[in-house]
């Protein structure tokens, strides 16, 4: 039977916005020593900003903007949303078809019958498009229209206002921070810097994420929990692997908080550190 101060450790975080699905969970946010974090969505708001768009040849700034935001036009990564919010007119799906999003690297989708392919280098690199490389600070996306390149679009994201006091409390209870993006290496290792991370991998698969989780999870001490914190775009199947598995609540997918053990209501990731402390406190009483 469930020990009845398990209940009051849920109703206590629910009370907080933490939605915990069970008592088991609770012992596992007791016990966590390492917390793994996705980075856009959950560290950052993964609501990006159009900084600027440079074009190749004669291409017009709009016309980029309007293709990428066209492709994407049924996408739902925050990306996307940036790019529709930069355009004067909404893209019309229906000029849109055959759409093929590819985790981790971007779309490519038919415009009018055009092949059109909205994403990162990887992505360039894998379609053999001549792209003309952009390292501004932050994360970019290129265009190619029927294999010709079009242009890159600097996007930017905010750290949450949040983060860098939800990794200072897990340090001081403890516990050992890391982030998995599958953002460029630059964007990440500036991110991490700045809220004090301990460990950080970039321009990752959501393949790579899943192993980069399994060998943590292998070198824990016994008995010690593993959580991954995600916003759940990429990341549902490592929020199945780890030992307490964090969705965002507002930002996040449904598929997400399905996957998920634990749901921040209001995609506070500083609530991560209170949920823990209220499950240590359970904990000590239940034994
Ligand atoms: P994170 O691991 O930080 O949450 P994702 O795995 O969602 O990031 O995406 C990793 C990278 O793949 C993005 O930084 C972007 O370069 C590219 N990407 C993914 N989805 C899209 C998309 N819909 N449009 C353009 N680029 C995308
Ligand atoms: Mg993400």
């Amino acid at each position: 039977s469930i020990p009845l101060t398990f209940f009051g450790g849920i109703g206590g975080a629910s009370r907080q916005g933490v939605l915990i699905k069970g008592g088991n969970y609770l012992e596992a946010l007791a016990h966590t020593e390492t917390a793994v974090f996705d980075k856009t969505g959950t560290l950052t708001r993964g609501i990006f900003a159009v900084e600027r768009v440079r074009p190749a040849g004669d291409y017009a700034e709009a016309q980029v903007i309007e293709l990428a935001a066209q492709a994407e036009s049924y996408s739902n990564h925050p990306i996307s949303k940036s790019l529709r919010a930069a355009c004067a007119e909404q893209p019309d799906p229906k000029r849109t078809s055959d759409v093929q999003e590819i985790a981790g690297q971007g779309i490519r989708a038919s415009v009018d019958g055009h092949a059109v392919a909205v994403g990162n280098a990887r992505l360039m690199e894998a379609l053999g498009i001549a792209y003309i490389p952009d390292d501004g600070v932050g994360t970019v996306v290129y265009v190619a229209c029927d294999g010709a390149f079009l242009g890159s679009i600097l996007i930017a994201d905010e750290v949450k206002p949040t983060a860098a006091a939800a990794v200072s409390a897990l340090k001081k209870q403890g516990v050992r921070t890391v982030m998995l993006t599958g953002d460029a290496p630059a964007v990440a290792e500036h991110v991490a810097a700045e809220l004090g991370m301990d460990e950080v991998h970039a321009g990752l698969l959501p393949g790579d994420k899943v192993e980069q989780v399994e060998a943590l999870l292998a070198a824990k001490r016994p008995g010690s929990s593993l959580a991954f914190v995600g916003d759940g775009i990429n990341d549902a199947p490592v929020l199945m692997r780890a030992d307490v598995g964090i969705a965002m609540g507002a930002l996040g997918s449904d598929a997400a908080i399905e996957a998920a053990d634990v749901v921040l209501m209001d995609d506070d990731p500083a609530k991560l550190s209170d949920a823990m402390r209220l499950a240590r406190k359970c904990m000590r009483i239940v034994y």
